[in-house]
């Protein structure tokens, strides 16, 4: 089987279920958007998902987001979703189209500034584990304060919350814990309704909770050699 052959048989199996489960969940598919999440591979498996239609695709690190991008064609869209360090927003905002890892104020207002900025919209990142303040994102309780800060002091535009399921406990009541917040974002911002949530393990779960954001990454191109 060519690489070529493999990442179109995952991506059918992925692309099927997706569609499968959306449809029992009473949702429409086409409301569900599929961010393949190349990190660690190589810029010739992005080409491939390219070719077999794939147009959003999902990196961790500003260095390896910025090659990818450069050699890809322009209309690919791309998500950035790894912590965001503070020095690279300037470079990241020449890239990324959409971050779905906000969780700084000191970051927004970095995000901002940046004249050139890329990035078209964002997700606020929270953390479901308070106890795990090394995972990225916010503790739910921040969440209103968040993001009446981004409203009132930015100009950032926010489209969702984003969620990393915690490995301590059930991704689906984390997921459904997720959708919940999503009142108090849309207290601040009206229009926001994404839903960033839903890996490999536990996409499923996340559509049948509301997901319009899954971020798939091992199913399709297989375990990963490298850390993130
Ligand atoms: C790596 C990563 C993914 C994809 O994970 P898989 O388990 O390979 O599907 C999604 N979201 C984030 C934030 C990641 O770091």
């Amino acid at each position: 089987m060519t690489r070529k052959e493999e990442l179109a048989h995952n991506l059918g199996v992925v692309q099927e279920k997706i569609h499968k489960v959306a449809q029992s969940s009473g949702r429409n598919p086409s409301e569900i958007s599929l961010i393949v999440v190349t990190k660690t591979f190589p810029v010739s498996d992005a080409e491939i998902l390219y070719e077999l239609g794939i147009r959003d695709m999902g990196e961790n690190r500003d260095e390896e987001g910025a090659l990818k991008s450069e050699q890809l064609p322009i209309d690919v869209k791309w998500h950035f979703q790894g912590q965001v360090q503070g020095r690279k927003i300037r470079s990241i905002s020449g890239w990324a189209d959409v971050v779905h890892s906000l969780d700084s104020t000191a970051h927004a207002q970095k995000f901002d500034v940046e004249n050139e900025n890329k990035v078209e919209e964002f997700f606020i990142q929270i953390n479901l584990e308070p106890d795990r303040s090394d995972r990225g994102g916010i503790p739910a309780t921040e969440l209103g304060s968040f993001a009446q800060f981004l409203q009132q002091r930015t100009l950032l535009k926010v489209v969702g919350l984003m969620t990393v399921a915690p490995l301590s406990r059930d991704a689906g009541g984390a997921f459904v814990q997720l959708k919940a917040l999503q009142s108090v974002l849309l207290e601040s911002f009206p229009a926001a309704t994404a839903l960033s949530m839903g890996m490999s393990n536990d996409f499923e779960a996340a559509i049948t909770a509301g997901a319009t954001h899954l971020r798939i990454g091992s199913s399709i191109l297989g375990s990963r050699v490298l850390p993130a």
